[in-house]
This record gives C-alpha cells, sequence and structure tokens, in this order.
C-alpha cells in the first residue's frame, strides 16, 4: 500500500468533533482552517494514529509553526486583525 492509500484510508477516520459536537473525518480537520489543519489536530488524533507524522508530509515548516507553535490570537487580537482588514488600516 503506498503513501497516498494509506492517506486515504486514515481521511476517512470519523471522531467527535468538540468544537462542533457531532462526527467529522480526519479529511476535515486537515483542512479545516481554510486548507489547512485545524489548531487542534494534534490533540485530537494523536491517541488514535502518529498524526504529527501525517501532517508534516503536507504542511509546510512556516505553516506548522503558524498552526500548532506560536500562540493563538486572543479573541480581541483577531477582532481588531478582522477590523484593520475590513478598512484597510491594517499593516
Ligand atoms: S481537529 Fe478541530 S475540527 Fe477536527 S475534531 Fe478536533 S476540533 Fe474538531
Amino acid at each position: 500500500m503506498d503513501a497516498e492509500a494509506i492517506l486515504e484510508r486514515i481521511d476517512r477516520l470519523e471522531t467527535r468533533c468538540p468544537k462542533l459536537g457531532h462526527q467529522v473525518a480526519f479529511s476535515y480537520c486537515r483542512q479545516e482552517s481554510g486548507g489547512l489543519p485545524c489548531a487542534r489536530t494534534l490533540a485530537c488524533w494523536q491517541p488514535r494514529f502518529p498524526v504529527e507524522l501525517v501532517l508534516r508530509r503536507t504542511v509546510t515548516e512556516a505553516d506548522w509553526n503558524r498552526i500548532f507553535v506560536e500562540p493563538p490570537k486572543s479573541r480581541i487580537d483577531a477582532l481588531l486583525d478582522a477590523i484593520d482588514r475590513a478598512t484597510g488600516s491594517g499593516p
């Protein structure tokens, strides 16, 4: 079985999403954030399989660091960023 076939099988695994409150497939989790993984993917899936090994094949180092290493923005910071983008006053 090649890597793509293994990923297809893993993509079909399901778990209960704590954010949505219903079952979701791994294929959803690894693309949930605009095509990139949900920030909770490691925590949600690590008990089921070595999810980091899978994601390291599909996520760039820069995206990995932004998603899993850098601290998440507070709601206020995220709101201010959204306002800046909407008004064109951001950096
Ligand atoms: S990784 Fe994100 S989208 Fe997937 S089950 Fe966990 S919280 Fe839900």
